[in-house]
């Protein structure tokens, strides 16, 4: 089981810095802004022992300076992109050892987002950046869709109980989108009502599970009959594959 507790450091309006901490040892995914991490670790009294960065947006990577000024320790991220701070480039297949807290994270190269944007993953848990949401998916800035559809399907492989800590706090606003892609789904309502309970305690809506995303995030669910059709209904025409299918429904998300 888990040798390190994840816990979520909330940053900007809607981000999440994930710590992973065993006993005085803690390491930090995307930490967008130094401030909450340097404060995680006064209250906690631990010590930084690592940084993970999963693309070069400034929300995911803009604390790396300040952070490692303070106290200099690996700082992993996509070797595909310049990220400054960066000292140990990953692509695929790569392995990140943590030995302070007993974790062998595993990268996977998911483009689509940003053009070398990654993923870390051991058995259980996955920090997939701004790759896959609760019930949604991030915006195509370098890729193109082809490329996020085959992103998505990788990570759509892993074991259904896989834990997924994203990188934002969106997952609300994206479930109204799924519910207008899939009005009837009885999946998607249901994680309406559970969402919107967590968010009105103050507590996140994630890890969610890939179980969960199967069943009701519109981006992962390209051989559904109801998304098909609603891609349908968006292209005038019978989608050629997946591909098309995933386009039709991202497209129709940046005017929704
Ligand atoms: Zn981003
Ligand atoms: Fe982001």
């Amino acid at each position: 089981m888990d040798t390190f507790e994840i816990v979520p450091l909330p940053a900007f309006e809607d981000n999440y810095i994930w710590a992973l901490q065993r006993g005085d040892a803690v390491a930090v995914v995307d930490p967008g802004d130094a401030a909450p991490v340097l404060d995680f670790l006064d209250r906690s009294g631990a010590r930084l022992c690592a940084i993970l960065v999963t693309h070069h947006h400034g929300d995911h990577a803009g604390g790396i300076a300040d952070l490692i000024a303070r106290q200099p320790v690996p700082v992993y991220g996509p070797g595909r992109e310049d990220i400054a701070g960066v000292d140990h480039p990953v692509t695929d297949g790569d392995h990140v050892v943590l030995v302070e807290l007993g974790v062998d994270f595993e990268v996977v190269e998911v483009p689509g987002h940003t053009r070398g944007h990654v993923a870390y993953y051991r058995r259980g848990v996955l920090f997939c950046g701004d790759t896959l949401f609760g019930a949604g998916c991030g915006r195509l800035f370098e890729g193109t869709p082809a490329q996020m559809q085959a992103s998505l399907a990788r990570l759509a492989a892993l074991p259904q109980e896989t834990k997924i800590y994203c990188a934002h706090e969106y997952t609300a606003s994206n479930l109204r989108f799924a519910a207008a892609v899939e009005p009837d789904s009885v999946a998607v309502q249901r994680r309406i009502e559970r969402t919107a309970a967590l968010r009105a305690e103050g507590r996140p809506s994630l890890p969610t599970t890939l179980a969960t995303e199967l069943d009701t995030n519109p981006f992962l669910r390209w051989d559904a009959p109801a998304v098909i059709a609603a891609a349908r209904d968006r292209l005038g025409r019978t989608p050629a594959d997946a591909v098309e299918v995933f386009a039709a429904i991202r497209e129709w998300k940046n005017r929704y």
